[in-house]
């Protein structure tokens, strides 16, 4: 019976297009992170990213910062990368315990990938490098960024908030979502004539005007290490128990309440995410 109840599920979910699937960032996300970050790549960053990505025409890091989340099927073993999960109701982040994937196989994590194609790409100096370091490079640079989202360092039992259920308004929708996409999506309706490229000028206003004097601090590593995911994290699952969950259960309805005091914290972390993702780039190639 349970095999027959699941199996008729899982024909409505493909059915409908609603399959459950974890990711980052929605489309918009991932460009303010990465637009945000090649406007600040030093000029030896910016020449070792316009030889490693392809094309001529495009070859700038807002036009692949997706590129990881079309690939999850076809390279399933990258999909536990996109993401942590910690503990229930914890609200901490470490590295040892909770950098795994659902098998437990360490290190596969968003935090651990980031370091892995940070590794990998300081091999670009080395011609007889044995990595693909486009696809490192397309992987870093959408990692840095979902990591920022607060719900990829979110709990495991809810799969960072994938199976709450919440109306955005009069949308269904999962929470998981809101904070991919829907909080995005409405900003842009709602101030920037449902145009990402405002949001960006404003994010980018902001972090040369209001946020300048934390800029340095967001940059910083620590201990010289050339990547630092775990400062990330453990800034990400504060968030997510500060912001993402606060206040949220099983079908609830957010509304302007949650969208306004929600927004300037989604602001910040796509400003950090692209302010980071320039400094590691701008570490690697130095
Ligand atoms: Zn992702």
């Amino acid at each position: 019976m349970e095999f027959c109840r699941v199996h008729a599920v899982a024909l409505v979910s493909l059915l409908l297009f609603i399959t459950p699937v974890v990711h980052g960032w929605g489309i918009d996300g991932h460009l303010t992170v990465c637009k945000i970050a090649q406007a600040r790549l030093s000029e030896a960053a910016a020449n070792a990213v316009k030889n490693l990505l392809p094309g001529s025409a495009e070859n700038d890091l807002g036009s692949v910062c997706s590129w990881a989340d079309r690939v999850k099927f076809r390279y399933h073993w990258s999909s536990a990368l996109h993401y942590i999960d910690t503990p229930d109701n914890l609200c901490t982040y470490q590295y040892n315990r909770d950098c795994k994937d659902e098998n437990g196989v360490k290190d596969r994590c968003v935090a651990g990938a980031i370091n892995n194609y940070t590794t990998q790409l300081l091999s670009y100096d080395n011609s007889a490098s044995q990595y693909n370091l486009t696809e490192a490079l397309m992987f870093l640079s959408h990692f840095i960024g979902d990591i920022h989202q607060p719900l990829h360092v979110g709990f495991t039992s809810d799969r960072g908030a994938n199976t709450i259920d919440v109306h955005w308004y009069t949308r269904k929708t999962v929470l998981h979502h809101v904070w991919d996409d829907s909080i995005i999506e409405t900003a842009e309706e709602r101030f920037y004539q449902s145009n990402v490229d405002g949001l960006i000028d404003a994010i980018q206003t902001n972090i040369t005007g209001n946020w300048a004097d934390q800029v340095k601090t967001w940059e910083t590593c620590s201990r010289n290490n050339t990547a630092c995911p775990d400062i990330y994290a453990t800034e990400g699952i504060k968030a997510a128990c500060d912001w993402a969950y606060k206040g949220v259960t099983e079908d609830s309805v957010l509304e302007d309440d949650y969208f306004l005091s929600r927004l300037p914290i989604v602001n910040l972390r796509l400003a950090q995410g692209g302010v980071r993702l320039a400094a590691t780039l701008n570490r690697i190639f130095g």
